[in-house]
């Protein structure tokens, strides 16, 4: 399976700003065959980006869609009007769920559409602060993952990439988040993929890519990484610093050769 590097640029950078960052990462970036770098501008800068860019270095991805494909939708963007030009849409996204209030409901029906349109689904769970210390963070993940696949096939179910973030560990909701330990990112990841084995089988639980999200710097990606159930990393802040972004992908490759 290939390694993702996703940055989340979420609402930073105005159009024009958003070309000259996306030029200066096809300079830097190298095309590996087994690394897929990826980001996701505002949906403003989303067209322009998809003329510029070269997927075979970066591919796009879109922070958010609305399930119906066409219609009377003021202010909605549909999967359909996203397919010629991203690759992958984030859902679920705790940004999407607390400050917006999506629900699992809302969630499947956008990951469910964004299959139907032949794009990857890129869905984000993950406890709160408070769910973690009651000790729910089990039952939260579970509920999350499951009440965003269950509009899915069985056999699609491995075309959905899920981020394991904890909303704690997310910088850009508390200027305090706290670092996730690489312990506490594998015993989330062994959860997930056991929910997914216990409800789609073996070979689907391990064939679904598992990502971490959540305060990622050059200065910690590695020890994530490194955790055998992790298949890439999802980025906020660090994804808006282009040094930090590239040192990534760099840090990505030789792990994945070192493993190879
Ligand atoms: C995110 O919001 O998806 C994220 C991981 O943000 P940050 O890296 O800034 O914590």
């Amino acid at each position: 399976m290939k390694t993702y590097i996703i940055g989340n640029w979420k609402m930073n950078f105005t159009v024009g700003e958003s070309s000259l960052f996306l030029n200066k990462l096809l300079q830097k970036v190298h095309a590996y065959r087994d690394i897929e770098v990826v980001v996701s501008p505002s949906l403003m800068a989303i067209q322009s980006l998809s003329l510029q860019t070269d997927r075979r270095k970066i591919k796009l991805c879109a922070q958010n869609c609305y399930h119906r494909d066409f219609g009377a939708y003021t202010g909605e963007v549909s999967v359909t009007q996203l397919r010629a030009l991203v690759d992958y849409v984030i859902v679920g996204h705790s940004e999407r769920r607390y400050i917006f209030n999506e629900s699992d409901k809302d969630i499947r029906s956008k990951v469910s559409a964004i299959i139907r349109n032949g794009l990857t689904p890129i869905l984000c769970v993950g406890e709160t602060e408070s769910e973690r210390t009651f000790g729910e963070t089990a039952d939260v993940l579970r509920d999350q993952v499951l009440g965003g696949l269950s509009e899915v096939s069985a056999e699609d179910i491995s075309k959905v990439i899920i981020a394991y973030e904890p909303v704690w560990a997310i910088s850009g909701h508390d200027k305090a988040a706290r670092v996730a330990s690489p312990l506490d990112v594998q015993d989330a990841f062994k959860l997930i993929r056991s929910v997914l084995k216990e409800t789609y089988g073996k070979t689907t639980a391990e064939e679904t890519a598992l990502l971490f999200g959540g305060s990622v710097k050059s200065t910690n990606a590695e020890s994530y990484l490194l955790l055998d159930d992790c298949n890439g990393l999802l980025i906020g802040g660090a994804s808006l610093i282009a040094p930090e972004f590239t040192d990534i992908i760099e840090i990505a490759k030789r792990v994945k050769d070192a493993n190879a």
